[in-house]
């Protein structure tokens, strides 16, 4: 018998894979957890139903969070990750050669479990000297530092569930008080064909409390429409500025380049982040 896997990304469209096993299906105290193996994008992470990341396109999503604020920032050496519990976007942070620390704070130790069980090219990182895991709510642990990192990046799940507070204002608020005087903060905010709400929810939110906000964006084929944005909240440097070139020839969707061009938006993207 066929097995398919789909996203049903809006209420009237379907993303749809065809899958050759099912390795993990729990529910968590979280949320729902599946890994599947698919002929087209190998091994797949969903959450509640939705595509997290894929072993064929993760690298777009991982590199496109991190490396914009580590190459803009001068000295990103203290970096905190919200969410990311398939261990992505920790593998690009604790390899930027600046970086001195980066700490992940998963509120689901399940997620980490799959992608330690799955994931070994995301998984890599936990385990690395620079890397601190911990299990924990990022609104809670945010509320409880100040002044402490340099970047802070929030590589959540849409905001349902445990994630809708990472896209409230207060949360923006407690993130700028527990970044450093020049710190920067990039959260994903999600697809400008179907999520126009979240980008403003996400854009608003972040500009009312940095004095520096800008969206850029990057394609990434298994995420809704194809096309995904990121919001980043600056204290002090331009995020479009590239402060620091990373010569890391396994970088395969980020460069110099790339960093410039995914500042220059669309009209209609324009248009959702500056009201239209
Ligand atoms: N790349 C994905 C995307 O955009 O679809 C998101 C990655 S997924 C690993 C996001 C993670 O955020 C999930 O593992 C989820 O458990 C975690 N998360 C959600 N709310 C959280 C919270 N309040 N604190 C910490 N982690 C949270």
């Amino acid at each position: 018998m066929e097995l398919w896997v789909t996203e049903y990304q809006t209420p009237n469209l379907g993303f749809s894979c065809r899958v050759k096993a099912t390795l993990r299906n729990e529910k968590t105290p979280f949320q729902h957890l599946a890994v599947v193996e698919t002929e087209q994008f190998g091994r797949m992470l969903l959450l509640d139903g939705m595509v997290m990341t894929t072993d064929v396109d993760e690298y777009v999503y991982h590199e496109m969070i991190t490396q914009v604020a580590l190459n803009s920032h001068p000295h990103p050496e203290k970096v905190l990750i919200i969410g990311g519990g398939d261990g992505g976007a920790l593998r690009e942070v604790v390899n930027h050669p600046k970086v001195k620390k980066g700490t992940l704070v998963e509120i689901d130790e399940r997620v980490i479990q799959a992608a330690r069980d799955f994931f070994p090219a995301l998984a890599c990182s936990f385990d690395h000297p620079k890397a601190e895991v911990i299990v924990d709510d990022g609104v809670k642990f945010v509320k409880e530092h100040k002044n402490t990192f340099d970047v802070i990046l929030v590589d959540s799940t849409e905001p349902v569930g445990p994630a809708v507070e990472l896209f409230s204002q207060n949360f923006y608020r407690d993130v700028y008080e527990a970044l450093c005087d020049d710190g920067m903060l990039v959260v994903q905010s999600e697809s400008p064909f179907y999520n126009r709400d979240v980008i403003k929810m996400a854009f608003t939110g972040i500009k009312n409390v940095f004095p520096v906000c800008k969206l850029y964006l990057a394609s990434i084929p298994t995420y809704p429409s194809g096309l995904w944005s990121f919001t980043v909240g600056s204290k002090k440097y331009d995020p479009e500025e590239v402060s620091f070139v990373y010569e890391n020839p396994q970088l395969k969707y980020y460069s110099p380049e790339v960093h410039k061009a995914v500042f220059k938006l669309p009209p209609f993207v324009k248009k959702i982040v500056e009201g239209d």
